[in-house]
């Protein structure tokens, strides 16, 4: 039997963050099912399939191991449908507990068979989040230690301003 997980996320946009939670859950799983969270209400910076293509050129478009796919209403219900029982989240510092722990918590009640399993964030990783990339990148601020390079050159073609001295 394959062991996959499902890795959700807005992934607007993935950062090394991200990249850190995919390829240690890989060192696990037999395939990681990144699962970019449709949500046109959020208003994200990147569309959706803009999102995807970005996870897809970081780990290339045909990495057996990794299938990239887009999913909105219940994520329990797009975690079945995937064949799996698992999901993978990240945490970061004690912030991002309260909120991980509903979720988990949510999802058990929706659908008992469902497992959350937790990576903390990397040290070096653990300040990074897509909310300040998308907060310092229009400023012309550097992000490229918080970015994988495609991510990086994509946030420079939409913000090509010059820094302010
Ligand atoms: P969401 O809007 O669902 O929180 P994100 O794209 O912000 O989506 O995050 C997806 C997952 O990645 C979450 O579990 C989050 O905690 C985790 N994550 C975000 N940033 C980091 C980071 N710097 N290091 C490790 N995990 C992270």
């Amino acid at each position: 039997m394959k062991r996959i997980a499902v890795f959700p996320g807005s992934f607007d946009p993935l950062t090394n963050g991200h990249v850190d939670i995919i390829n240690r859950t890989l060192e696990h799983f037999d395939e990681v099912v990144v699962a970019v969270l449709a949500n046109p209400a959020k208003r994200p910076l990147f569309s959706t399939e803009e999102r995807k293509r970005l996870v897809a050129e970081q780990f290339g478009d045909h990495n057996e191991k990794i299938r990239i796919e887009s999913f909105s209403g219940l994520l329990v219900d797009f975690v079945r449908q995937c064949g799996t029982t698992i999901i993978v989240r990240g945490l970061r510092a004690i912030s991002d507990f309260d909120y991980e722990a509903q979720m988990a918590l949510v999802n058990k009640k929706l659908d008992e068979g469902i497992e959350t399993f937790f990576l903390m964030a990397r040290e070096a990783n653990s300040y990074v989040s897509s909310t300040l990339v998308k907060q310092i990148a229009p400023l012309g601020g550097d992000v490229s230690e918080m970015v994988p390079p495609v991510v990086a050159v994509a946030l420079k073609e939409m913000f090509p301003v010059e820094k302010k001295k």
